[in-house]
């Protein structure tokens, strides 16, 4: 049975301090940090790597959480004693649950059985509960299902991400980069890269450089397990593939409302062993571990530091460092786990380190990637 619904004076009193407690604590946190990444292969382009993982829930799911929780507080879509519904396999829930907590807020995540007792462990350790379902397919009908029985709401972050953030700045991502890029030798950069997952980081990039009227080029990264590329390409909403995708948070086996095809100039599609190896030569230059979306985002900031080499270019490009790797230290980042899945990419690690350092894409990638746009 639904609870009553609280007064409409109370109601509001507690949508204030709701937003108030948001607001607070955005005050007290700090942006995260524009780190450079020498490219000695690549005289004259510079990259930058917006360090996602040092939000307080570790990934640039915070960013939506604290997103999505504004938009819904301020539609009049929760109240005191709303339960929050999420269907997500990780960052996502973990985030939420961290907001869920702050608000005093009940969090459920609905996730398929497999999901790792690490991720479980971490939405548990915010606050949240799980809910495993069986079949993955599921997690979407049983999300609204659950918050319609317990009187609660699903927050849909494929549907809701692409505009619960202000793309024309509010302490986005995208205005956050250009601010911390404003002293730097190539201020304005000439290509801001992102994988996808819900789409939203894509989305808010893509509008915010169209409305500076920047001449920032966007490159949306996907798995190989993922349907975005092809959509990309042949704009069919209908695209679904069986398989869910190896590289945690990004590539999706169907195409989210939130994915917003117009506003990216090209995609890069990269095979997940590449991503992989990606993360691997990546962990090692930066002596710390990142997860396995920042090797498919770096793979797709070389495709367009070996354009602008090409056209003989110089210039910016700034990616995202989604997630830090000690989430992985007993997947992605061992050995073991990645032999046994298939996953072994010691070749392709060693042929990104080489890449970095001399500037010549890996023959092997040349035959297995997939460009699109601008980079076609
Ligand atoms: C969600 C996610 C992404 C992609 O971000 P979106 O804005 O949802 O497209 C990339 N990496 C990780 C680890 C994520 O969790």
């Amino acid at each position: 049975m639904k609870p009553d619904k609280p007064a409409p004076a109370s109601h509001r009193a507690w949508v204030r301090e709701a937003v108030r407690r948001i607001d607070a604590d955005f005050q007290r946190s700090s942006d995260t940090h524009l780190i450079p990444v020498a490219l000695p292969g690549f005289a004259g382009i510079s990259l930058y790597l917006k360090d996602e993982s040092s939000h307080p829930t570790g990934s640039l799911k915070h960013r939506l959480a604290r997103s999505l929780f504004l938009h819904a507080l301020c539609n009049g879509w929760l109240h005191e004693h709303s339960t929050v519904v999420e269907a997500s396999s990780g960052s996502t829930a973990i985030s939420e649950a961290y907001f869920s907590r702050l608000l005093g807020l009940a969090f459920v995540a609905v996730m398929p059985r497999s999901t790792s007792a690490e991720k479980i462990a971490a939405i548990e350790f915010q606050g949240g509960r799980c809910h495993l379902v069986d079949d993955p397919t599921t997690i979407y009908a049983e999300s609204q299902r659950l918050a319609d029985e317990l009187g609660g709401h699903y927050m849909d972050q494929f549907t809701y991400a692409e505009r619960a953030t202000d793309w024309r700045a509010n302490n986005n991502i995208a205005e956050s980069i250009f601010a911390q890029m404003r002293l730097e030798p190539f201020p304005v950069p000439a290509w801001l890269v992102s994988s996808a997952g819900t789409g939203g980081t894509l989305a808010t990039l893509g509008r915010y450089v169209r409305y500076c009227r920047h001449e920032t080029l966007v490159c949306g990264a996907d798995a190989e397990r993922s349907v975005f590329f092809d959509h990309y390409l042949a704009r069919d909403a209908g695209l679904r593939i069986e398989q869910g995708s190896r590289i945690e948070g990004i590539g999706r086996p169907r195409v989210e409302a939130s994915f917003i095809p117009d506003v990216l100039d090209a995609m890069v599609k990269v095979p997940d062993l590449w991503s992989l190896g990606a993360m691997h030569a990546l962990s090692r230059r930066l002596g710390r571990p990142v997860g396995g979306s920042t090797g498919t985002n770096l793979v797709a900031a070389l495709a367009c530091a070996r354009q602008m080499r090409e056209r003989a270019e110089s210039g910016a490009i700034v990616a995202l460092l989604c997630d830090g790797g000690q989430r992985y230290s007993r997947t992605y980042h061992d050995a073991a786990w990645l032999q046994a899945q298939g996953l072994a990419c010691e070749h392709e690690a060693a042929a990104v380190d080489a890449w970095l350092s001399h500037g010549q894409v890996p023959a092997a990638l040349l035959a297995a990637w997939r460009l699109a746009g601008d980079l076609s």
